[in-house]
Order: C-alpha cells, then structure tokens, then sequence
C-alpha cells in the first residue's frame, strides 16, 4: 500500500507553502493552523504570520496583543498562546532549534500526539505516525475496523497499522494520507473509483464505506442567546476586554449581555447601567458557532450621550488594532458598511 500511496502522491499533490519549504518552524506553524482549520484558510493566514514572525525569536518575543491580532478569524486562540510559550521553551531548552524526537515536541504546549507525529515525520523524516481524523477515516475504511474512533484502542489499532506501513519516507507517507482523506476518501461519497489503494481496501470490498468511522452520537449544542451593544458617542466606540479565563480568555468584544432583550428591555437595562441612550437601533441578529455552543445574537447599535469613562472607549477606525473575535465579525462588517 505504501508504494501504490506514494506514487499516487509524487505524481501530483496539492501546492503549500510549508510543503514547498518544509523547514520545522513553517511546518510546526502550520500543523498548529491546521488543527481545527481548513487548508485553503490557513494559507494567507500562514503567509501573513511568517511574514510577520519569520523566526522562532521572533515568535517568543511578539506582544500578546499583536499574536491575537494575526491569529483574529482563526480562531481558538490558546493555540496562538501555546505557539508563543513553545517558542520561549524553544530559544531556553533547545537553542531556538525545534526538537526533533516525538517525546520532546510532546512537553510543547499545545502539541499532541497527532502534531507531534506530524512535525517529526515531515520536517524531520522520522518513523512516526500522524493520525488526525481524517487518518482514522482512511485507516478504518481500509481495514474495515468498526470501533469507536473516539476510543483510545481504536486509534491505538490504527497507529500501529500506519506505523507499519510508513517506509522509508514516512513524513510524505503522512502527508500522501492526509492528502487522501482530503481529497478522495471523503467522509460522503468517498471517491473510490479513483482511489490509489482501492484494492487494499476492506470497506471498499465489502460495499461498506460509508459506515465507517465508526464515533458515538454527537453531543447537541447548546444555544445561548446574546444582545451586544455597539454603545458609540462623539467618534468613539466602547469595547471591553474578555475574562482571563473561559470561552474567547483575553479578547476584545463589544459589551454583551445574556439573554435577548426588546429595544425597551434594552433602553431600560442601559440606564441602569448608567448611560442615556439617544438612538437605539437594531444592528444585525445571526448565529456564531462555536464547536459545542451556539450563539443566537440581537445586536443594538446605540448612540449615547456620552462616555461612562471607566470603560475602554476608542475611535471606530481602530476597532481593526485591536483582537476581536469572529463571533463579531457580522457586527464589524455592518457598522464598517455605515460609514
Ligand atoms: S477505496 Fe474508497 S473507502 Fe477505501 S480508502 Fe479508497 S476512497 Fe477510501
């Protein structure tokens, strides 16, 4: 199977600027973009980012506002905090030079097993196995192997069946599977026709591709609703900053209740709060999904009289400076499209 794999993947593959160059750091920067995000996302994403933080000494010392701010849109945001602690892990322990065993990129903050597999294998040619779910997909097709893959014997099964198979270029094995589960073994309507190891392949044999992977039922999300408020006076806007801990720790956001409230319900709850509202209209309602929560928002923009000042008010213009996640991002656009 290894042969059929990679001669299917040297004759063609997908173009990636941390493929074409695949040196540790783009490769560790770009596994970590790929964790929850698509590929055609992540690339002007990763451009930006190298751009900007070419070097690892660079990604240790950048501010924490400015990482936001380039990871704002991919969201998950630890994940761009756990870049910049491995960075200074990097330049104290290793010289600035990642590790290059399994074991020592696994003491990394916000690598695991699967990205630890990946960086070894492919920027380091290492014999380890890098499996994600699209891997676990491919894999339990192939052996036709109905347990759970959210079980720990069942990814141990097909990290001992990949490990096996590796050969002797074990990151672009990886990186021909992982183009696989992409591109032709697809999660509906795999594309088994013109699959490279179709005759390797038990569930393919059986008629029975579709029933795998086998993964329980999943969790329903729960659904919060929200009123933001784009509270604005004299040019300026107020924005506060996100808890240090829990959902979206550390961002920015416009001020936000639970709950839905009616413009009086609304009005009521801002005078409270101390302001005299002037205006009050509805700005846009929408949902923000996030991977087990779902956000229902009623947004007010809301011209006041003037500044509570223990609050972060700034000029409109420089809401762009500053690390507001995408669960605003219709509200951005829309008091962008005002002007
Ligand atoms: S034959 Fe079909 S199910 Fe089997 S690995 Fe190929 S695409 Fe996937």
């Amino acid at each position: 199977m290894n042969r059929d794999l990679l001669q299917w993947f040297d004759q063609g593959h997908r173009s990636m600027p941390w493929r074409d160059d695949p040196n540790p750091y783009y490769v560790w920067i770009s596994e970590i973009m790929l964790q929850q995000t698509r590929v055609h996302v992540v690339i002007p994403y990763f451009k930006r980012f190298i751009e900007t933080l070419p070097t690892v000494h660079h990604l240790a010392a950048i501010d924490d506002e400015k990482l936001m701010l380039l990871w704002q849109g991919l969201g998950y945001y630890n994940r761009a905090m756990n870049l910049k602690k491995s960075a200074q892990i990097i330049l104290e322990k290793y010289g600035g030079h990642l590790p290059k065993s399994k074991d020592e990129l696994l003491t990394l903050p916000g690598i695991g097993e699967y990205t630890a597999g990946a960086i070894a294998s492919i920027a380091f040619g290492q014999k380890e196995a890098a499996v994600d779910g699209n891997v676990l997909r491919v894999f339990t097709r192939l052996l036709a192997d109905s347990g759970d893959i959210t079980k720990v014997a069942t990814k141990k099964r097909v990290t001992e069946a990949v490990m096996k198979e590796l050969g002797d270029r074990p990151g672009d094995f990886n990186q021909a599977l992982m183009e696989l589960g992409a591109l032709v073994c697809l999660p509906k309507n795999p594309k088994c026709e013109i699959c490279p190891v179709a005759h390797h392949c038990k569930a393919k044999e059986q008629g029975t591709q579709e029933s795998f992977p086998v993964k329980p039922k999943k969790k329903e999300a729960v659904h919060e609703n929200k009123t933001v408020f784009v509270l604005r006076t004299n040019g300026q806007t107020m924005i506060s900053k996100r808890p240090e801990e829990g959902l979206l720790k550390n961002l920015w956001q416009f001020p936000l209740v639970d709950g839905h409230m009616n413009r009086k319900d609304a009005t009521l709850y801002l005078r409270e709060e101390g302001y005299d509202p002037l205006r009050i209209k509805k700005g846009p309602s929408y949902k923000h999904i996030f991977s087990h929560r779902i956000w229902n928002i009623h947004s007010y923009i809301v011209d006041v009289a003037e500044m509570v000042t223990n609050h972060h008010w700034i000029v409109q213009d420089e809401l762009s400076e500053y690390a507001i996640p995408s669960a605003f991002s219709k509200i951005l656009e829309y008091i962008e499209h005002e002007k």
